[in-house]
């Protein structure tokens, strides 16, 4: 397997269209990375380019120990899936998966057979060598898909959101099924999709996109913990987002003055007073602090409590079970709603409940506005 770099990598396209803007990357031998962002942020254009499907109009592309910047597709030695299957229709499944081989003229009758048998075996569907696409399932498509992908021991894998046309249970299986085997085989792969949750759960790292350019490159906890913006913020996961001036700056923290509230945040990178900021607070960071069930005034217990730090006084007006864990709705006393997760079984509270959320400085992350 291989390692991928990508180093300037620009496309600009005819008409003006500066569709990648300067990304570098260096992606690891047998890494799983996920480019992830919205519509038209250029994901694709950059997987095309590690593909060869697409020139960069500046930068460098390389595979393994070779430049490959100008080399056509068929030199780079990748496997691509697509979102739409792209299997050929007429083509029987064991014709479909020999293809690349086949094309290659680099195997013989029996190298192929064998590997088509093992390529069907790691995607378990042993039996279906002798149907036509037309005969499967869309999980099952893309299964073979897969398999075509990856008969030819490709070097590398890009798949382009291969799970995007699936429905959500089919999508889910087949996440835990794509990394179990990117996994068993070892391979350097880059997936592509818009879908943060897929993201999020299947990478060793991602790569969240915006503009054209790499907001932020990193293993999925970090990312969502530590975002380096409020794009970031935002576009992965939920947060509770607080846009505001800095106050106060001190001993790696800063106290930030929004216009329905103050905030209290670490600021490890020291950003100076009158700054303009966004507080970004993940759901599951708050704590419930106290409630009254009688839909009145907040108990005295609460209302001391919300005189102190990061404390938030209002009304639940949303409650939904997500299985292991309950999302509610606040909202606040200033008219900000709140979204806050718990597991299961704690905090136990109803919509219309009045109620007292905190959330500790350390809990918040500061980025500047
Ligand atoms: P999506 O999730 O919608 O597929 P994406 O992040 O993959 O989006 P790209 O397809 O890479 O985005 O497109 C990036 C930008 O380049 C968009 O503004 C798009 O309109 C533009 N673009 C893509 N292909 C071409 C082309 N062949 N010619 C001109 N502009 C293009």
């Amino acid at each position: 397997m291989s390692n991928i770099s990508l180093e300037g990598v620009t496309k600009r396209y005819p008409g003006g269209v500066l569709a990648v803007d300067g990304v570098d990357i260096d992606i690891e031998s047998g890494e799983f990375v996920t480019l992830v962002g919205p519509s038209g942020c250029g994901k694709t254009t950059t997987l095309r380019m590690i593909a060869g499907f697409e020139t960069p109009t500046d930068g460098e592309v390389a595979i393994g120990d070779n430049d490959v910047t100008d080399a056509p597709p068929y030199e780079r030695d990748t496997g691509m899936v697509f979102q739409d299957f792209a299997l050929f229709p007429h083509m029987t499944i064991r014709e479909n998966v020999a293809y690349g081989m086949e094309a290659s003229g680099e195997y013989t009758d029996e190298e192929i057979d064998a590997r088509v048998a093992e390529m069907l075996e790691l995607v378990e569907l042993p039996g279906v060598a002798d149907r036509t696409p037309d005969q499967l399932s869309g999980g099952q498509q893309q299964r073979i898909a897969l398999a075509r992908a990856l008969a030819p021991k490709p070097k590398a894998l890009l798949l382009d959101e291969p799970l995007a046309s699936l429905d959500k249970k089919l999508r889910e299986q087949m996440q835990v099924e794509l990394r179990r085997i990117q996994e068993e085989i070892g391979i350097t792969t880059v997936f592509v999709t818009h879908n943060q949750e897929e993201a999020l759960t299947m990478s060793d790292r991602l790569a969240v996109m915006n503009d054209g350019r790499f907001e932020q490159i990193g293993p999925p906890e970090e990312v969502y913990d530590d975002p380096d913006s409020r794009f970031v913020a935002d576009f992965l996961g939920t947060a509770n987002i607080f846009d505001g001036v800095i106050a106060s700056a001190e001993d790696g923290y800063a106290t930030v003055d929004c216009d329905d509230v103050t905030i209290r945040s670490t600021n490890p990178a020291g950003i100076d007073p009158r700054t303009d900021v966004s507080v970004v607070a993940r759901p599951e960071r708050f704590r419930f602090e106290g409630a009254s069930t009688d839909g009145g005034a907040a108990t005295s217990e609460t209302a001391t409590l919300s005189d102190s730090i990061n404390a938030f006084d209002g009304t639940i007006t949303f409650k939904r079970h997500l299985g292991s864990s309950v999302e509610f709705r606040l909202e606040t006393d200033g008219g900000r709603e709140l979204v806050v997760v718990r597991r299961s079984g704690l905090d136990e509270h109803a919509p219309g409940d009045r109620t007292t959320v905190t959330i500790d400085p350390e809990d918040c992350r500061l980025v500047e506005a």
